[in-house]
């Protein structure tokens, strides 16, 4: 960016930053070999010399700060959230990646595993299937508790492939959830004195998970029928029980909500001379995703205009080669960040965000309590 003297600085009105500092303190700015100007200025002070004041004011923030939906699907979701500082950006992906609960299956309980998958690579696999459970259902299960049918999802899977028959393909469809809980008998509390009592299993369901008006029209599934947990030869079986409970992806990746959640700044490409005839073609031609267009003007002459500066990915094609940074700026809004969330099926993205949300509420309430 070319140096500005301070006797070419334009009068400007009380409170306002000439246009190139104002410039420096909203963009980061991408030269051709590194972008520049990519920190956030925080201090109140910064610009006090200048009389502007550039503490942080609750009634400008709310004026500016705005969520824009994008797009909205069952599985993804982006939106633009304008008027943010980056930390607090971040801090909603990071929630989002680690702190949203969801149900992922904890313990498998084998009673048979022939396959040549081994019994701990098969647990790991289960751990990652996604189960399409509202985790808001559900309660943590504390340590050393019995698992019963507020904390404790039971799927069952038991699979043979018999003599003589082809290999067998065994995928998540095989899972089937236990309404009643656990099927296993505990067999030392069965082989006990009173064969009389009720035989014991590995959880205490008072009542069947279907018969809650949660579950009753809306049974457990798991999100994909069709991921490949083993495969079987001939004479090969798998007979388990795999137990779910809540969690949240600190503890463990499969109790992340979302496969993804990441943003961007928003991008600002601005021609800075009129790109005319050739020099629009060849414009036209560097860019790669097609962020730029020729427009006809009078008299047979082609002009390159900026027709989806949305798409940019920050390659910096447009601006490498001789002067070309002085037809073409690259900029990335430093307040607006283009949101991408990709739900890994528990919850919709957008009520997954709307929970990270209340939990980073929690976590401002917790602070404030202890400093107060
Ligand atoms: S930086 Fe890359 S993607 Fe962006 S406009 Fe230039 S060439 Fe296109």
């Amino acid at each position: 960016m070319p140096r500005v003297s301070a006797r070419d600085l334009p009068d400007l009105p009380k409170g306002q930053l000439p246009p190139h500092l104002e410039l420096q303190r909203t963009r980061v700015l991408c030269a051709a070999d590194a972008p520049t100007h990519t920190e956030n200025i925080q201090y109140a002070g910064a610009y006090a010399m200048m009389g502007v004041d550039n503490s942080f004011r609750l009634d400008a923030f709310s004026k500016r700060f705005r969520v824009e939906v994008i797009k909205l699907t069952e599985d993804d979701m982006e939106f633009d959230m304008i008027g943010i500082d980056p930390a607090i950006a971040n801090a909603f992906r990071r929630i989002l990646i680690a702190d949203v609960p969801t149900m992922a299956i904890e313990k498998v309980l084998i009673a048979n595993n022939t396959s040549v998958v081994q019994d701990e690579v098969l647990a790991h696999r289960l751990g990652l299937i996604p189960i399409k459970v509202d985790p808001r259902l559900f309660e943590y299960m504390p340590e050393n508790d019995t698992p019963n049918e507020r904390n404790t999802i039971v799927f069952k899977l038991h699979v043979k492939c018999k003599k003589g028959d082809p290999r067998l393909t065994v995928k998540t469809d095989q899972l089937k959830w236990l309404p009643n809980g656990s099927e296993l008998l505990i067999a030392s509390e069965n082989t006990a004195s009173n064969p009389a009592s009720k035989p014991k299993t590995y959880t205490s369901f008072t009542c069947s998970q279907d018969s809650l008006p949660e579950f009753s029209n809306n049974p457990i599934t798991l999100k994909h029928n069709d991921i490949i947990i083993s495969k079987l030869g001939p004479g090969q079986e798998i007979e388990l029980e795999a137990h779910a409970v809540k969690g949240i992806g600190k503890t463990h990746a499969k109790w992340s909500p979302v496969s993804t959640a990441w943003y961007r700044m928003l991008p600002e490409v601005v021609l800075l001379e009129e790109v005319e005839n050739e020099k629009a073609e060849e414009l036209v031609k560097k860019c790669p995703v097609n962020v730029f267009d020729i427009e006809d003007v009078a008299k047979g002459k082609k002009r390159a205009t900026v027709a989806q500066p949305r798409a940019c990915t920050l390659c910096r094609e447009c601006i490498r080669g001789e002067d070309w940074e002085k037809r073409v700026a690259v900029r990335r809004v430093k307040d607006h960040f283009i949101f991408t969330i990709e739900s890994s099926g528990a919850l919709p993205p957008d009520v997954l965000f709307t929970e990270a949300v209340k939990i980073l509420e929690d976590k401002c309430e917790r602070v404030f309590a202890e400093l107060s």
